[in-house]
């Protein structure tokens, strides 16, 4: 399954724009900017997770996670995306692709990261679009435990259950939203949600997203 990162700079930090950019083929125009990973390549059981420079407080959470070495799709992703290129990858389920991208999130995020109660300390700076509501899910429990001993904030909104108890937390200021794109556009409508300050991208399973016909919410939410 492929997954895509993006980093977002113009696009979503100029909402008061008034030319409008035209719409972003999601997958194809990403590809020529984007890093290519290669599905599969034995890694080197020399490369540790603390040689990408990340901070003690992902390290703590993966050595709970019982990981000890990078597979070989975050030994490729995590030092690209570090660097904030753009990435797009594709491995088999299980090859820990989620850590791949939440993993430098995480890391660039923590610049960031606010331990004020105040929402308006904790905008949205990462969105990660999934197809499904159990894929949603199980990228916000890995991005929890990954972010655990961080003062970041994550939370998951997918559609198919009440938008009350999802606006109090989005609402209350979150760093790291994991959504359905519908549900993601309800929100949006609705104003609970501003992605003015988005800067990180993520389309996981970009192209079942495409398979599944969610090419015009991807380009509705991108040109917000
Ligand atoms: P994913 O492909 O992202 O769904 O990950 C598949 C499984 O591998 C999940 O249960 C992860 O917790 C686990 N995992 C991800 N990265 C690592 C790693 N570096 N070492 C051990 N397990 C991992």
């Amino acid at each position: 399954m492929a997954s895509a990162v993006r980093r977002h700079t113009r696009k979503f930090m100029s909402e008061t724009e008034s030319t409008p950019t035209p719409s972003p083929a999601i997958v194809p125009e990403a590809a020529p900017a984007a890093t290519p990973i290669a599905p599969v390549v034995p890694a080197a059981a020399s490369v540790s997770f603390a040689d990408f420079g990340l901070a003690p407080e992902i390290l703590r959470a993966l050595t709970e996670q019982g990981y000890t070495h990078p597979t070989p799709i975050q030994e490729q992703a995590i030092p690209v995306v570090l660097q904030g290129r753009d990435v797009m990858g594709a491995a088999q389920t299980g090859t820990g692709k989620t850590a791949g991208f939440s993993l430098p999130i995480i890391q660039l995020l923590l610049a960031h990261a606010s331990s004020s109660m105040s929402p308006a300390r904790h905008p949205v700076r990462a969105l990660i679009l999934t197809p499904t509501r159990e894929l949603a899910v199980q990228v916000a429990e890995n991005v929890k435990a990954y972010a655990k001993h961080t003062p970041l904030r994550s939370t998951v909104v997918f559609g198919g259950m009440d938008m009350k108890p999802q606006t109090v937390i989005l609402r209350g200021g979150v760093e790291i939203v994991i959504a359905t794109p519908g549900r993601l556009l309800d929100h949006i409508e609705q104003k609970n949600i501003s992605l003015s300050q988005v800067q990180m991208l993520v389309m996981d399973e970009a192209d079942r997203m495409l398979d599944m016909g969610f090419l015009p919410d991807l380009q509705r939410i991108i040109n917000l």
